[in-house]
C-alpha cells in the first residue's frame, strides 16, 4: 500500500555542524492528522521544511504517494505550507494573496478566480476580499493564510505553529475550525506544534521528538497512558517517575505491581526501570492500606478546581509530586496542609518503561 507520506531514515545537518534532526521514520495514510510534538529546538520545522522541500535533506528520503520527492522542489510537490507569521503579503489585498499559489503554477484567469471565489466563500473572506491583508484581525489572517495553503489543492497541508500568534480564545475556535474542515476536506494534515494540548486535541496521531530524535508515535490516548520513553513520561501528561528494578513479573523497588500493568518489551529481572504514574492515577487511602502501591508523604499545596482536586504531596525523599483527585470525595476535603497523606495507585494505570 502506499503511503500519502513516507519519511525513511530522513536526518539533517547544517553547515555550521548542528544536527537538527537524525534518522527520521514516518509512514502518514491519506487524510491522517499528525503532529510532530516537542520543545523549542527539538527539529520540528526542520523536518517539516524537508518534508516541504524548503530544506535540503542530509540524509534519507521523502516519499510522496510512493513517488521519491527529495530532489523535487517545492512547488512540483503536492504539499502546501502555512507559517506560523502567516508569511502574508502585506501590500496584496486577501484576494491577490489567496491567488498568488495559483499565479505561480500559471494558472488561467477564469479557472483561478473560479477557485479563488470559492475558497472565500468557505472561509467567510469575501466582505474583505479587497482589504489589503494588513488591515485584518488575527483570526482574518490566519484564515487568509489557511485559504491560501488550501486554493492550490494540495494533497498535504504543512502547518508550523500555525496559530502561535493567536490569543488564547480565538485559538480554540480556530482548533475546531481547523478539525472540521480537515475532516471536511480529507486532506493529510502534518501539524507543527509545542503546545501538547493542541496536538493531543486535535491529531490522528503525535510524533514526540526531543533533541532531533523521535521519541514515540501514537494515537494521543495511548501517548497519554502508555509512554514508551522517560522522555515522553516526564513531558506528556503530568506523571511521576518511580525508578526501580525490576523484580520479574513487574515489580520495582517501591511496591508490588501485581495486576496488571502496561510495560514497554522487554523489561526482564532485575532491569533498571521506571514506574510511570498519572497524577490521575493516585486515590487518598486509610494509613494502614495493605495490598496495593503506597506512597507516604505530606500535604504542600491543595487547590481545588471544579471537580478536581490538585494536590502536592512531599514524599519521604523529599521530591514533590502531583496528584489529582476528585474534589468532591471527603477525605480530599478533609485534607490539611502538611498533615500526612497516604496515596494508594490503581496498578493497571502504571507503565512500567526503561529507566
Ligand atoms: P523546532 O521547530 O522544534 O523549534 P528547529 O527545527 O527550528 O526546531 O531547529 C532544530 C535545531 O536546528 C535547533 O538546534 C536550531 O537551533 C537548529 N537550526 C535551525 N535552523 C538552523 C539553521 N538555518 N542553521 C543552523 N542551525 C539551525
Amino acid at each position: 500500500m502506499l503511503h500519502d507520506l513516507e519519511l525513511i531514515s530522513v536526518g539533517k545537518t547544517y553547515p555550521d555542524g548542528t544536527v537538527a534532526v537524525s534518522d527520521f521514520d514516518l509512514q502518514v495514510e491519506k487524510g491522517e492528522f499528525v503532529a510532530f510534538l516537542g520543545p523549542s529546538g527539538c527539529g520540528k520545522s526542520t523536518t517539516l521544511r524537508m518534508i516541504a522541500g524548503f530544506e535540503d535533506i542530509t540524509n534519507g528520503e521523502v516519499l510522496m504517494m510512493g513517488h521519491n520527492m527529495t530532489q523535487v522542489p517545492p512547488e512540483k510537490r503536492p504539499t502546501s505550507m502555512i507559517f506560523q507569521n502567516y508569511a502574508l503579503f502585506p501590500h496584496m489585498n486577501v484576494r491577490e494573496n489567496v491567488a498568488f499559489g495559483l499565479d505561480v503554477k500559471g494558472m488561467p484567469k477564469a479557472e483561478r478566480d473560479r477557485k479563488v471565489d470559492r475558497i472565500l466563500d468557505m472561509f467567510d473572506l469575501d466582505p474583505v476580499a479587497d482589504r489589503k491583508a494588513d488591515k485584518l484581525s488575527g483570526g482574518q489572517r490566519q484564515r487568509i493564510a489557511l485559504a491560501r495553503g488550501l486554493v492550490v489543492e494540495p494533497e498535504i497541508l504543512l502547518l508550523d505553529e500555525p496559530l502561535g500568534a493567536l490569543d488564547a480564545n480565538l485559538r480554540r475556535i480556530i482548533q475546531n475550525e481547523l478539525k472540521l474542515l480537515q475532516r471536511e476536506l480529507g486532506i493529510t494534515f502534518i501539524f507543527v506544534t509545542h503546545a501538547q494540548s493542541e496536538a493531543l486535541g486535535l491529531s490522528d496521531r503525535v510524533v514526540v521528538m526531543s533533541n532531533g530524535v523521535v521519541e514515540q508515535i501514537s494515537p494521543p490516548q495511548q501517548l497519554y497512558r502508555r509512554p514508551e520513553t522517560p522522555f515522553v513520561a516526564d513531558f506528556i501528561g503530568s506523571n511521576t517517575l518511580i525508578e526501580g528494578k525490576s523484580a520479574g513479573a513487574g515489580a520495582p523497588g517501591f511496591g508490588r505491581l501485581d495486576s496488571p500493568v502496561g510495560m514497554i518489551e522487554g523489561i526482564g529481572q532485575g532491569n533498571e526501570t521506571l514506574a510511570v504514574i498519572p497524577a490521575e492515577a493516585f486515590r487518598i487511602v486509610p494509613q494502614n492500606t495493605d495490598g496495593e502501591i503506597i506512597l507516604s508523604g505530606t500535604l504542600t499545596d491543595r487547590k481545588l478546581v471544579g471537580a478536581v482536586g490538585h494536590l502536592n504531596v512531599r514524599l519521604a525523599d523529599n521530591r514533590e509530586i502531583a496528584v489529582e483527585v476528585s474534589a468532591d470525595r471527603p477525605e480530599v476535603q478533609a485534607l490539611t496542609f502538611g498533615a500526612p497523606v497516604t496515596l494508594g495507585v490503581d496498578p493497571s494505570s502504571v507503565t512500567l518503561i526503561h529507566a
